[in-house]
């Protein structure tokens, strides 16, 4: 069977479950997805974190590192039985793949050889490994990415994630040297290192050694409330002058060396401006909005 030919039966098993919009939309994964040609990067051990992704060439801020369609949609309140049903109707080698998943909850008390136990592992690797994509969809959806969810997490990321209502696209934003990890957010990273930390344990069982969660003493402090005063600019944007918010949200940016949070201050610079219908203002701003969005999202971002 090709990988064109079993997407579409078994996005049609889902039912319920499917998400209207994706059937048309996209064909799901690609060959070249999983077993892509020439990538930009390699998956390898890395030391205290499983499976990682690293650098195979020199990579420029904005430079597409890849792009994967998702082996499946699904909401979030779906029964494990039709997860399991899903499960058997991939071909051999995608279910192999997915298994191979890392998988961060505790483990199961069931012996490995028990039909429960082989659903469980299922439902943790989707668990632990699922990407929310509710906001682009506008409805609850995760999805799975076999590729992309070979890369671990930084609370300063060298690399954004972006669904295109299609696939997900990879891009880095700022430069990655050679045999340097790609590394994304899983979290909201704009709170305080404590919280960081325990919210990546509850979820995903790790301790993060991030440059941002090295820091010590004044340093720390200091990191801590630049990434809260960033997030309290998110909140309070409308009641306050935008182009003044945004030069405040780029310095604190620079400052805690945070390459990849700069497009969500300039999609609401640009609605504060269109608001006010300031077309001039817009105009003067293009330039750095444009550069922002397209190494972030990509040039299809720009309208
Ligand atoms: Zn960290």
């Amino acid at each position: 069977m090709s990988w064109k030919s079993w997407y579409p039966s078994w996005i049609h098993q889902m039912g319920d479950a499917v998400i209207e919009q994706a059937k048309s939309d996209y064909g799901g994964p690609k060959k070249d997805d999983l077993f892509p040609r020439d990538p930009e990067y390699r998956i390898v051990d890395v030391a205290g974190k499983g499976k990682g992704m690293i650098a195979k060439h020199r990579l420029a801020r904005g430079q597409l590192i890849f792009s994967e369609a998702p082996l499946f949609l699904y909401n979030a309140d779906i029964k494990p039985v039709g997860l399991a049903q899903f499960y058997r109707e991939l071909p051999a080698p995608a279910r192999a793949a997915l298994l191979s998943l890392a998988n961060s909850t505790l483990p199961s008390l069931l012996p490995a050889s028990a039909p429960e136990a082989h659903l469980g592992r299922l439902i943790d690797v989707c668990d632990t490994n699922c990407f929310d994509i509710s906001a682009v969809l506008e409805e609850e959806v995760l999805g799975i990415f076999l590729v992309g969810s070979r890369i671990n997490h930084s609370c300063s990321p060298n690399t954004t994630r972006y669904f295109n209502g299609k696939r997900f696209e990879f891009r880095a934003v700022r430069t990655i040297e050679v045999g340097e990890e790609i590394t994304i957010t899983y979290i909201d990273a704009f709170r305080p290192c404590r919280e960081r930390q325990a919210f990546l344990w509850k979820h995903w069982r790790f301790s993060c050694h991030c440059d941002a969660c090295k820091l010590r003493g004044g340093k720390l402090v200091e990191s801590d409330r630049r990434r809260m005063e960033l997030k309290g600019l998110l909140r309070a944007w409308e009641r306050h002058e935008a182009a003044g918010y945004f030069d405040r949200a780029m310095k604190l940016l620079e400052e805690e060396d945070y390459a990849s949070g700069k497009a969500q201050y300039c999609t609401r610079l640009v609605k504060a401006l269109q608001d006010k219908g300031d077309a001039e203002a817009l105009q003067a701003w293009r330039p750095k909005l444009v550069e922002i969005l397209t190494a972030e999202r990509g040039p299809w971002s720009i309208e």
